[in-house]
């Protein structure tokens, strides 16, 4: 820890300074540190992801450009960076742009987007109350699942977006989105209906709303997922 202090600091200053800062910390109410190996691990990826102090949800966009990291961008008609409010306490997020998206530029507005938009209006929010994007920016031609590489690109841009908005909870929408998030190959049928972990928020996998089409018997479970995140963010 004292590694990021300047040699050339006195001792006495740093430990002054360390004083004001546990004395700042109980004002705001702490207690205590939990020191334990997965706040450590935590506090490491945290430490990691930081970039800039500056940065903001607009200078993450402004970083992505006119994106060329990839092959994407060759059919793409427009970026879907995300949309909704920069610090909201709940982020939805889903796979990939699909036709809808490409054309408009926002995320989740085709025919799976207008049932999110019934399910966020169903918990009592709208869509302007929450933050919704993808694990990848641009559609893949003809809706085909991201290639790894694609993922590899993309996915930093996302999670510089979660370390600016640091919301409370996450909803991952959906197999693609889970998986990638938690860095795991189970199936959503055994990653939902309980919360996980993605750099300390906490991340309830539920069914993508695509597949809710075309499988009308699962909202009864996706409902109960939302029931769960409703009940954290009272
Ligand atoms: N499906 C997704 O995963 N994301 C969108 O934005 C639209 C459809």
């Amino acid at each position: 820890m004292l590694k990021s202090y300047d040699r050339k600091q006195p001792v006495s200053d740093i430990v002054e300074e360390i004083g004001n800062t546990l004395k700042f910390m109980k004002g705001l109410g702490c207690k205590g540190f939990d020191c334990s190996a997965k706040s450590l691990d935590t506090l490491k990826k945290w430490g990691g992801n930081i970039t800039s102090a500056e940065e903001t949800l607009k200078s993450i966009r402004t970083d992505i450009g006119d994106c060329k990291r990839c092959t994407l961008c060759q059919k793409r008609t427009n970026i879907v960076f995300g949309a909704g409010d920069p610090k909201a306490r709940l982020v939805f997020v889903g796979e990939g742009p699909g036709y809808a998206e490409d054309k408009s530029g926002e995320p989740f507005v085709g025919a799976a987007g207008k049932l999110l938009t019934k399910i966020i209006e169903a918990m009592k929010l709208t869509r302007e109350q929450v933050y919704i994007c993808n694990i990848i920016k641009c559609r893949p031609p003809g809706n085909r699942n991201p290639m790894p590489d694609e993922i590899k690109t993309c996915f930093p841009f996302l999670k510089r977006q979660l370390s600016v908005i640091k919301p409370d909870l996450i909803c991952a929408l959906g197999t693609f989105a889970a998986q990638t998030l938690l860095e795991t190959k189970q199936p959503i049928s055994r990653l939902r209906g309980h919360f996980h972990d993605y750099m300390g928020i906490r991340v309830m996998p539920t069914y993508h709303p695509a597949y809710l089409l075309r499988n009308a018997n699962k909202k009864r479970d996706v409902w109960e997922d939302m029931k769960i995140l409703i009940k954290e963010m009272q």
